[in-house]
């Protein structure tokens, strides 16, 4: 089976505003194995602060088209890809794994032996912006978990102004926005707001920073995110933090995240799978996983105005898995 590539920008429904950036499109690349029935597809997720960028992800693709793909040697094709792109890696494995269980008859989630019933409810992002366009944005949205982006503005302002409109579940990322000092100073105060946890408080890379942060016990569970690529990055983390981000365009895709959920679970930490701003199809293959995991954040689909896939579904928080084989996704005829 032969790769083809298709690059395809995302339009958001509101600029995507976080500690260390702003963008109000996002530049992905679909990928396919295969034609006809059986065709495999993935998504490849174009991310600034990861230096994944669409061009980038296109040179990856064409430097590995002149393989034979085959979805039953899944582990050994991954294994012998070269190192680069996470994401477009990632695009690759996913469809694979489509391709295997469409030959099989059978939805990806039951490839791996999970039970979709027990997919997390899916927290919903409010993107940094004046404290009332975030509560008003938070209290529009009518859900039941939220995850407000902090680390850039007041944060305490912004989350007296979402605690007017949300009592339920409430978590936060920091998306490396603070230092340590500035992290340890503003985390109590945080603290008396029920968070469930906060994600990245510190810089990328500084596991004992976190370490330290976390040996203070200031009263929230703290969770890394750009510092976790794939499973040996979970554990370098080993008693550093309570729980772990992980997301298939880090992982470069479902095998190594598997491999990085086994890994957190062996050493007791929590584990949330997340997205990047991402399409049905990445999203719901993430989806396929999060029967392994104790939180989901998978909303992606909820910020893009031009999603040209159905896949999963939203029953409010619930995800539903489709039952469909492979990832169970569908290319719309027209994207809304
Ligand atoms: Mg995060």
């Amino acid at each position: 089976m032969k790769l083809s590539w298709e690059p395809y920008t995302l339009d958001l429904r509101v600029t995507w505003r976080i500690a260390h950036g702003s963008s109000d499109q996002r530049h992905n690349v679909f990928a396919q194995i295969g034609q006809g029935e059986e065709a495999g597809f993935g998504e490849a997720a174009g991310v600034p602060h990861h230096h994944e960028t669409q061009e980038g992800i296109l040179a990856y693709l064409e430097s590995v088209a002149d393989r034979v793909w085959d979805p039953f040697q899944i582990e050994d094709q991954l294994n012998s890809l070269p190192p680069g792109s996470a994401a477009a890696r990632c695009a690759i494995d996913l469809a694979l794994h489509d391709a295997l269980g469409k030959r099989l008859g059978q939805p990806v989630y039951r490839l791996f032996g999970l039970n979709p019933e027990r997919a997390p409810q899916t927290s919903y992002t409010i993107s940094i912006a004046e404290p009332a366009v975030m509560a008003e944005r938070a209290r529009a949205a009518d859900m039941p978990i939220l995850k407000i982006k902090l680390g850039a503005t007041d944060d305490e302002a912004i989350l007296t102004a979402i605690r007017q409109v949300h009592s339920g579940r409430l978590r936060v990322d920091a998306n490396a926005g603070w230092d340590r000092e500035q992290a340890a100073a503003i985390i109590p105060r945080l603290a008396e707001f029920g968070l469930e946890f906060i994600e990245q408080p510190l810089p990328v890379g500084d596991i004992e920073g976190l370490r330290w942060l976390r040996a203070k016990k200031l009263g929230v569970p703290i969770f890394a995110d750009e510092n976790i690529l794939t499973s040996r990055d979970v554990a370098a983390h080993a008693g550093a933090v309570d729980g772990v981000v992980i997301k298939i365009a880090k992982t470069g895709g479902l095998r190594e995240a598997l491999r990085g959920i086994h890994t957190a679970r062996a050493l007791d930490m929590q584990i949330m799978i997340g997205s990047m701003v991402e399409t049905s199809l990445a999203v719901t293959a993430a989806a396929h996983l999060s029967p392994l995991c104790d939180y989901a954040d998978l909303d992606g689909p909820l910020m893009i105005r031009n999603d040209p896939f159905e896949g999963m579904r939203y029953d409010r928080a619930r995800l539903v898995l489709p039952d469909r084989p492979g990832l169970g996704i569908l290319r719309k005829q027209v994207p809304n």
